[in-house]
C-alpha cells in the first residue's frame, strides 16, 4: 500500500445542539484523532432532511454545528469540515448504490425502524439514509469511521455496498471499518434509559446538551430517572443507574469495574448524583468557554466550511469521474 495517513470520515447532523452522547461517544475521541488521521469533519445536512426540518432553523443550526464541532476540539488547522450540501458527488454517489441496493436490506435497519416509528409520515429519504451514508464514507475512500454504538449496522451496510460495487465492477473503493470506543459508546436518555440520548428528543430534560450550565445539568441529573433501589451498579435491568455510572465513567476516563468500586459504599442515589454532575461540568466547561468566542463569529465559521469544500471536492471529483467510468457512463 502507498504510504498515505489512514482517512477517517465521521459528522455529526445539524439537528440541534450537540448532546452529551455526541460528545463522549464521539466528538471526544475525534479529537485525539487529529494528528493520526487525515481527519474529515462534515456537516450531514442532507441526512438532516430525512425527517422534517425548519428550513431557517437547519441554516442556523449547520453554521452552530461547526461552532460546536471546533469548541469540542476539532480543529480546523488540523482536520477539513465540510458541509455535505456543499459537495457535488454526495447524492451522485448515492443513486449509484442505491442501484446496488436490496431492498429488504434497508427496512431491516434499526434507525429506519425506530425513526419511522416516532414520525407519522414516512419518506423515502429516511429508507435511503444508509446509502447516502455509503456515499458519504466511500466517496473519500475513507478507512475509519469513528461512530457510536447505534451507527455499527450502517457501517456493516456500507462495508456490504462497497464489497458489492468492488466485485460487481472491479476494485473501485476502500472497505471501510468502524471505530467504536467501548466506554461512552452508547449515552441514553436520562428520561427513557432504554433508548439513546437523541439531538431529535423533544424532551430536553432528557438530554445534556453541551452548553447547558452548571444549574440545569444539576438539575437534570438529579431529575435523572433511576429504580427503587439503592446501590450504584451496572445491571441491564437497572438502566437508569447503569447510564449514569456509564456517563461517569466516561467522563472520567476510567473503568467501569473502578468505578463500581468507588460508589460500591454509597447508600443512596443523591451523593453520586451529585458527583455525575459535578464531573459533567468541569467536563464541559472549556468547551462552553470555546463555543462562547466563536459563535457568532460567521464570517470564520463560514471560512472554515469554504476552506474545508475547497479541499475535498477535488478528491469527491476524482472518485465520480472513476465511479461513472466503471458503470458505463460517457465522460462528461
Ligand atoms: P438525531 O436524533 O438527529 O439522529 P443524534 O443525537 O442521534 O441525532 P447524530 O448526529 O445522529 O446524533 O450522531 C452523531 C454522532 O454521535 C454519531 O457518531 C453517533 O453514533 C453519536 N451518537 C449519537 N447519539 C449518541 C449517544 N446517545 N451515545 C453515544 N454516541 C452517540
Ligand atoms: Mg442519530
Amino acid at each position: 500500500m502507498e504510504d498515505r495517513k489512514k482517512v477517517v470520515l465521521t459528522g455529526m447532523q445539524p439537528t440541534g445542539l450537540l448532546h452529551l452522547g455526541n460528545f463522549l461517544g464521539a466528538a471526544n475521541n475525534w479529537q485525539k484523532m487529529l494528528d493520526r488521521y487525515a481527519c474529515y469533519f462534515f456537516i450531514p445536512n442532507q441526512h438532516a432532511i430525512t425527517v422534517p426540518q425548519v428550513p431557517a432553523n437547519l441554516r442556523d443550526a449547520t453554521l452552530n454545528c461547526v461552532a460546536q464541532y471546533i469548541a469540542c476540539g476539532l480543529d480546523p488547522e488540523r482536520c477539513t469540515i465540510f458541509v455535505q450540501s456543499h459537495i457535488i458527488g454526495h447524492t451522485e454517489l448515492a443513486w449509484i448504490l442505491s442501484c446496488l441496493t436490496p431492498l429488504g436490506l434497508l427496512y431491516r435497519m434499526h434507525q429506519f425502524k425506530d425513526k419511522s416509528a416516532k414520525n407519522e409520515n414516512i419518506y423515502s429519504g429516511l429508507l435511503y439514509y444508509p446509502i447516502l451514508m455509503a456515499a458519504d464514507i466511500l466517496l473519500y475512500n475513507a478507512d475509519l469511521v469513528p461512530t457510536g454504538e447505534d451507527q455499527r449496522q450502517h457501517v456493516e451496510l456500507v462495508r456490504d455496498l462497497a464489497e458489492k460495487f468492488n466485485t460487481t465492477y472491479s476494485e473501485t473503493f476502500t472497505i471501510p471499518a468502524p471505530l467504536i470506543e467501548k466506554t461512552g459508546a452508547r449515552i441514553m436518555s436520562l428520561k427513557s434509559p432504554e433508548h439513546k440520548m437523541s439531538k431529535s428528543d423533544p424532551d430536553s430534560n432528557a438530554t445534556i446538551y453541551i452548553t447547558d450550565d452548571s444549574k440545569m445539568i444539576q438539575k437534570k441529573i438529579a431529575a435523572a430517572v433511576t429504580d427503587s433501589e439503592s446501590s450504584i451498579s451496572a445491571d441491564p435491568t437497572r438502566p437508569g443507574i447503569t447510564n449514569l455510572l456509564n456517563i461517569y465513567c466516561s467522563a472520567t476516563g476510567i473503568a467501569l469495574a473502578e468505578g463500581k468500586e468507588k460508589f460500591r459504599t454509597y447508600a443512596t442515589y443523591a451523593p453520586f448524583k451529585k458527583e455525575v454532575a459535578e464531573v459533567l461540568i468541569g467536563l464541559l466547561e472549556p468547551v462552553q468557554e470555546k463555543y462562547r468566542t466563536i459563535k457568532d463569529d460567521k464570517k470564520y465559521l463560514q471560512s472554515v466550511i469554504q476552506r474545508g469544500a475547497e479541499t475535498v471536492q477535488p478528491i469527491a471529483n476524482k472518485t465520480i469521474a472513476k465511479v461513472y467510468r466503471k458503470v458505463g457512463f460517457l465522460d462528461r
